[in-house]
């Protein structure tokens, strides 16, 4: 079996992988137990040695990996050189924090000493998406190693050029081998890695079902799992916010990455008093934004990872349509390429409302009041994050309770930060990646009770 790397924007393959035969799956996860095995014997400061010299590399190569990026999933070299970026930021993150963060912690018993202590594993699957083909897996990699852990991940089939990239920093930041490997395999093979006693745990990135299926396995072999599933994440404009600067947010928070972010503003929810305003003002902005060649420097938006993502997109808006919502803004797809959208009347029940929508489309609900705003952001099944946009504060922070989501962000888009926890409730999944709580997710609390 091949995997292929295809360009969504000129729609030709780049390259094509064989993935590994069952006898090399076998042999890479062996080979990660032996590495484990010297791996939790390395100091703190070896491991941000190494780490640190992988901040280096992505530093140095920044552009021609954010030109694999843009070529093997069509976002624009910008985001992409941008995504670059923020993995050197996590990177140098857990280097310098990793230690503090793991560091044995004391606690007052009736025992003349009893103390908690952080230690690794063994081997981490982590099943990465497409979306942020390199972010995704260094939010994961750099705490799960520094942590002592050794990983083998199973990357998104059509990223494999970004997958085999990773891995070659990895070698080349000297990691000994087996450390970090990158299993070139489908889907179908997860399930008997998952099963492998070499396995401990799974992080997964990625879609509702895919989430699920590992999850219940996981769950039968009694093994660990972080779920990042993404979202439906609400954008509430309440009739107090600042309209001019909840549509340039707005915009971001919707169209970054063409709008294929479990992190994206996907539910436009604005009060009635000020919802005419703030539609004809994001209509303008997005008739203003320009998409295509995502190598060229003046596009704001490229293709969708794929024309069968465009067409899934395609989907979502005419049934809503169909149902009664109307697009204001916005044309049919060519190809992957899909133009920025805005579509007003969206309600409960239409596929804009209920469904995660990858693709630069911006639905707008109306509330009638602050109360109606919170009902209707907490309908979603999902439960990622919510942006909260308002002048006052003090009520801003009276609502916050009310939201069952994993994040709010007042006035500012939902964003991904090293030094703050990130993940989701209800079906966004389970568990946290980054800040303290994400380096923690995947090791053994030992407790030690000395008397
Ligand atoms: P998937 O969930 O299919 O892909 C994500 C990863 O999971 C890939 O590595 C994929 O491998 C793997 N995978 C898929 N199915 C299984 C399975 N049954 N068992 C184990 N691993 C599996 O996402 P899609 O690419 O199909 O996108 C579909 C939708 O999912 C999107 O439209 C979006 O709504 C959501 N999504 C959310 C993401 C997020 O950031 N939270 C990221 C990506 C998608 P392979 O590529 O080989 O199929």
């Amino acid at each position: 079996m091949t995997l292929k790397s295809i360009n969504p924007y000129t729609g030709k393959v780049i390259q094509e992988f064989e993935t590994f035969s069952d006898t090399e799956i076998n042999e890479a996860l062996e080979n990660s137990v032996e590495a484990f095995d010297e791996w939790i014997r390395t100091t703190f400061e070896y491991r941000k040695k190494l780490m640190l010299k992988v901040a280096d590399l992505l530093k140095e190569s920044n552009s021609l990996l954010a030109q694999t990026i843009t070529k093997e999933m069509g976002k624009t070299k910008a985001e992409a050189t941008a995504e670059i970026e923020k993995c050197v930021w996590v990177c140098e993150h857990y280097a310098e924090n990793a230690e503090s963060m793991l560091h044995r912690e004391a606690v007052a018993t009736d025992a003349h000493m009893a103390f908690v202590q952080f230690e690794p594993l063994g081997t981490i699957l982590g099943v990465m998406p497409w979306n942020f083909p390199f972010w995704q897996v260094f939010r994961f990699a750099a705490p799960t190693l520094m942590a002592g852990n050794v990983i083998v991940l199973k990357h998104a089939s059509n990223v494999q050029i970004s997958a085999r990239a990773i891995q070659g920093i990895f070698e080349k930041a000297g990691f000994p081998s087996g450390v970090f490997q990158n299993l070139v395999i489908g889907s179908e093979k997860v399930k008997d890695i998952v099963e492998h006693k070499a396995v401990k745990a799974i992080s997964l990135t990625g879609s509702e079902q895919a989430g699920a299926e590992v999850a219940q396995l996981a769950g039968k072999n009694i093994k660990k799992t972080v779920l990042e599933l993404g979202g439906n994440n609400s954008f509430i404009v309440l009739e107090d916010a600042e309209i001019d600067k909840a549509v340039e947010i707005g915009l971001k928070a919707r169209m970054q990455n063409a709008g294929q972010s479990c992190i994206a503003a996907k539910r436009f929810i604005v009060h009635k008093n000020i919802s005419e305003e703030f539609i004809e003002k994001f209509r303008k902005a997005i008739n203003k934004l320009s998409f295509g060649d995502p190598f060229n420097m003046q596009s704001d938006i490229g293709p969708l990872s794929s024309k069968k993502q465009a067409e899934v997109v395609t989907q979502q808006v005419r049934k809503s349509v169909e149902m009664g919502a109307k697009v204001i803004a916005g044309d049919m797809p060519e190809g992957a390429l899909y133009p920025p959208t805005l579509v007003i009347g969206v309600k409960p029940g239409m596929p804009l409302f209920e469904e995660e929508v990858f693709g630069p489309v911006a639905p707008i609900i109306i509330a009638q009041d602050t109360e109606e705003a919170i009902y209707l952001s907490n309908l979603s099944n999902y439960g990622l994050g919510v942006s909260l946009f308002t002048n006052n504060l003090e009520k801003a922070e009276e609502l916050i309770p009310e939201f069952e989501d994993g994040a709010v962000f007042v006035n500012a888009l939902v964003k991904s930060h090293p030094r703050l926890p990130f993940g989701g409730t209800k079906q966004s999944g389970y568990g946290r990646e980054l800040a303290l709580n994400g380096i923690r997710e995947f090791v053994n609390v030992k407790t030690v009770y000395i008397d």
